[in-house]
């Protein structure tokens, strides 16, 4: 495994709906690895993947004669460790001025959000990821000559259907969506996309939890759920010192935190119309992502010659410079313990273990 790419799993609890219906866990960790039961035939020979990380969320499991898993000793990994393990290597890396990627990567419910976002007294990363970067700044500060100047802005939008979407932005969407377009240095951007300046981690809260409601909004007027679109998260970091020769210096580093579009597979007896072509737009990005994550493991491995398809989707031009050089790239599978969901457990395993 490479140090550009990291990959994690993440199995949640069983939730109401799964405990009503009596699920069984399917899904055992051991260390870095993950080991999946086919609820078919639980004596079968399981499955197993290793990733940088695999993060349990049971109090430990233990084999009952029957075959299934119950959960036992306690090994949870709560948000302190994921933030510990992947949002530190983020900001180290934003503070020497590279770019980062991460992405929630799984089927809805799977607990993507909770990862990214989290619940009022269980921050996810980009609660944490703020909060430790506003600190820093603070340390920072103390400490740097007077005229160093440091930044953050916020930017965060939707992708739906292809389409970008503001969520920063009080106006009404723009029809057919905002222009992506290409600086010969830059690479690609969003043409006239909200940058807000934010100076605490407080104002960080406020300005995504004005992004949640227009995200909200903007499902609702589009007949969709916000499952079916990817919301990127992007936070700018700029500092501005001057070297040990009196030259003034700039380095930007780009965080983009991206809860992505459930990755269920669209019923494809079912799905017409609209949803046909949500579902199409979706397995496009996500399966471009995947083969771009997979170009950059390769690169990074040694193989020479590799196409990476950025230009194959929206989400990957606008993630186009927060992937590959030095840039990091981190991707937290979600998964669900429960039978009942084998199937997309299994296709989120093997995406995952893709971008390894
Ligand atoms: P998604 O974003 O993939 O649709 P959510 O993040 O909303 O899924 O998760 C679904 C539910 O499961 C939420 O109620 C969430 O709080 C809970 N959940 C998900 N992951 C965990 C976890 N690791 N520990 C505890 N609860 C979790």
């Amino acid at each position: 495994m490479t140090e550009t790419v990291k990959v994690a799993v993440r199995v949640r609890p069983f939730n109401s709906r799964e405990i009503n219906r009596n699920a069984k866990l399917i899904i055992e960790m051991s260390g870095n690895q993950t080991i999946i039961k086919d609820p078919e035939n639980m004596k079968a020979e399981p499955r197993k993947f290793a990733f940088d990380y695999s993060y349990w969320s049971h109090d430990g499991f233990k084999e009952r004669a029957d075959g299934y898993n119950e959960p036992a000793s306690s090994k949870y990994a709560d948000q302190k460790k994921v933030f510990d393990d992947l949002g530190r290597g983020v900001l180290e890396n934003a503070w020497k001025g590279y770019n980062c990627s991460l992405f929630a990567y799984g089927q809805t419910g799977s607990g993507k959000s909770y990862s990214i976002i989290g619940s009022p007294g269980n921050k996810g990363i980009v609660p944490l990821v703020g909060e430790e970067l506003f600190r820093g700044l603070e340390e920072k500060r103390k400490s740097a000559a007077k005229d160093a100047d440091f930044q953050v802005h916020l930017s965060m939008m939707e992708i739906y259907n292809e389409q970008v979407r503001d969520l920063l932005s009080s106006k009404a969407a723009v029809k057919g969506g905002l222009r992506v377009r290409q600086h010969p240095a830059k690479g690609f951007y969003v043409e006239t996309l909200t940058s807000s300046p934010v100076n605490s981690f407080s104002h960080i809260e406020a300005k995504m939890n004005e992004g949640t409601t227009n995200r909200t909004i903007a499902s609702t007027n589009m007949n969709a759920t916000s499952s079916r679109a990817h919301t990127i998260v992007a936070m700018t970091f700029t500092q501005k010192e001057k070297n040990e020769a009196g030259q003034s210096m700039t380095k930007t580093s780009i965080i983009n935190i991206v809860d992505l579009a459930g990755s269920e597979r669209a019923d494809s007896t079912g799905a017409t119309g609209d949803r046909l072509k949500e579902g199409s737009a979706i397995n496009k990005s996500l399966s471009t992502l995947g083969n771009c994550i997979k170009a950059l493991a390769d690169m990074a491995g040694g193989k020479k010659n590799v196409l990476v398809p950025f230009r194959d989707s929206v989400l990957t031009k606008l993630l186009n410079n927060a992937l590959g050089g030095n840039s990091k790239t981190v991707m937290v599978a979600a998964l669900s313990p429960a039978d009942i969901n084998y199937e997309e457990t299994l296709s989120t395993l093997k995406f995952a273990d893709r971008a390894k």
